[in-house]
């Protein structure tokens, strides 16, 4: 380390959390900028495992950190992730271009072809972690957020299209949202390169007898990647976009015949979509199918999934050509979704908080509470500090904190007649129960756990 460095360490008064990347807290620690708590992150990965668990998709894990060629080469070099949002670094060890993943699809393409992966048939894979781009943060948009990836490889059919898409639903309706109401699906075809390269020619023409009306960003893409300016936000340039020429209409037999093989299974599923002729996506190496999941609920940050095709990117990377699809969801959008439309999500609250009293025989708590968590009741009991386990008042104020439904209060007396007493916290009754039969009252301690 450089003596640089340590010198500007010491100077630094206030350790904060690098700007647009969040801490995933806990419901009970208070904070200002409220992203959802960590427990519904968790909820979201146990939907995650049982709705991709039922289609075949088999989970893996690759580096946060990649060779930037992989995202220069993979991602195209006139994209805006490339251009301006990627964390790039120069490792100071050995002078390695690295950079924090923009994206998850390029790194599990490079370790399917480094691993030889696809040898034995196609894969059907996902991934959940941290993403980085260095964006402006605002609600929805960070500079860590963190991303579902769902990835098959080897399939070229518009069947895998499909699948992608109906697994997303089946996600969407194991949360609790209503697919047409809270999130609605919009596809397109991107069709095949020279298909798009016709539609460019016509594009760079279109935009040229425009030109005073595109901005400085989409002047340099005239002629780069004409195609990035159809994805432009800029309000001013909508109407001059509305009227440019469609890819859609540019499209040979074959891709045609893919998009149409899709709608046809979507329509025998009955499931709602747009064709929206103007959905691009924001990477190079889609083609044929894309689709986007969107709410209306989260301003521009409405696209909650987003995927699509692409089928030359694993030759790109340098394996043996075959075809792909896949999609990203960003979790922090999914998760602010359900919170916006107040969709009932799971508590984080315990069965019951444990009041133990001083005086009470510790080690027969303990065995209670232990016999009752091995029957699935989750709870939490009062633990003091080095000088004693707090009065009573302080005791039941942290029980009525937790959000438990029932106290179970260790009294010396009761535990002297083998007994405890246990509280409904909102109903105000109580009753007394044998602390030698935990497993007979257990049950009814879960009504928060299972509701
Ligand atoms: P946008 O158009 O909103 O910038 P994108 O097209 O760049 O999105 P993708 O690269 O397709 O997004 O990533 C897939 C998903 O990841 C998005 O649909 C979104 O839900 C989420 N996502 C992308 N960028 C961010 C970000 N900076 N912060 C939070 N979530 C993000
Ligand atoms: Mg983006």
């Amino acid at each position: 380390m450089t003596t640089e460095i340590q010198a500007a360490a010491k100077k630094a008064e206030k350790l904060a959390a690098v700007k647009g990347m969040n801490d995933i807290l806990p419901a009970s620690v208070p904070r200002t900028e409220k992203l959802p708590d960590s427990h519904l992150w968790q909820w979201f990965e146990t939907a995650v495992r049982a709705v991709l668990g039922r289609y075949g998709y088999q989970y893996l894990l690759t580096p946060i950190v990649e060779p930037t060629a992989l995202f220069v080469r993979g991602l195209g070099e006139v994209t805006d992730i490339v251009e301006k949002e990627m964390y790039s670094f120069v490792d100071s060890m050995n002078g390695d271009r690295l950079t924090l993943r923009p994206e998850a699809t390029a790194g599990i393409v490079r370790a399917m072809i480094e691993h030889n992966a696809l040898y034995n048939g196609p894969l059907r894979l996902w991934t959940i972690g941290p993403m980085f781009r260095h964006e402006r943060p605002q609600k929805g948009r960070y500079r860590q957020f963190h991303q579902l990836d769902v990835e098959a490889l080897g399939f070229g059919g518009p069947d895998v299209d499909v699948e992608m898409i109906l697994m997303a639903r089946a996600l969407w309706r194991e949360l609790g949202l209503v697919e047409g109401r809270d999130v609605r699906l919009e596809i397109n075809s991107l069709g095949q390169p020279d298909e798009r390269r016709a539609h460019r020619d016509a594009l760079v023409a279109y935009f040229q007898q425009h030109q005073a009306s595109l901005d400085e960003d989409s002047q340099r893409r005239l002629h780069s990647n004409p195609l990035r300016i159809l994805d432009s936000k800029n309000p001013a340039m909508q109407a001059m976009i509305e009227g440019a020429p469609k890819l859609i209409d540019f499209l040979g037999e074959a891709s045609r015949a893919h998009f149409d093989a899709v709608r046809a299974s979507l329509d025998a599923v009955g499931l709602a979509y747009r064709v929206n002729p103007r959905l691009v996506r924001g990477m190079d190496y889609y083609n044929l199918t894309v689709f986007e999941w969107i709410t209306e609920q989260l301003g521009s940050q409405g696209t909650v999934c987003g995927g699509g095709r692409y089928d030359g990117l694993i030759e790109q990377l340098g394996g043996k050509p075959a075809p792909a699809v896949g999609f990203g969801l960003g979790i922090e959008r999914l998760l602010l979704l359900l919170q916006e439309l107040k969709v009932p999500v799971p508590s984080a609250a315990p069965d019951a908080y444990a009041v133990v009293p001083p005086g009470a025989p510790l080690p027969q708590v303990i065995a209670t509470l232990e016999a009752l968590r091995a029957a699935g009741v989750r709870v939490l009991q009062h633990a003091g500090g080095a000088d004693g386990p707090g009065s009573m008042k302080s005791q039941f104020k942290k029980a009525d904190a937790s959000g438990a439904r029932f106290a179970l209060i260790f009294g010396p007396d009761e535990v002297a007649q083998g007994q405890v007493a246990v509280k409904d916290l909102r109903a105000g009754t109580q009753a007394l129960q044998p602390l030698a039969s935990p497993d007979a009252w257990a049950d009814a301690l879960k009504l928060q756990s299972a509701a």
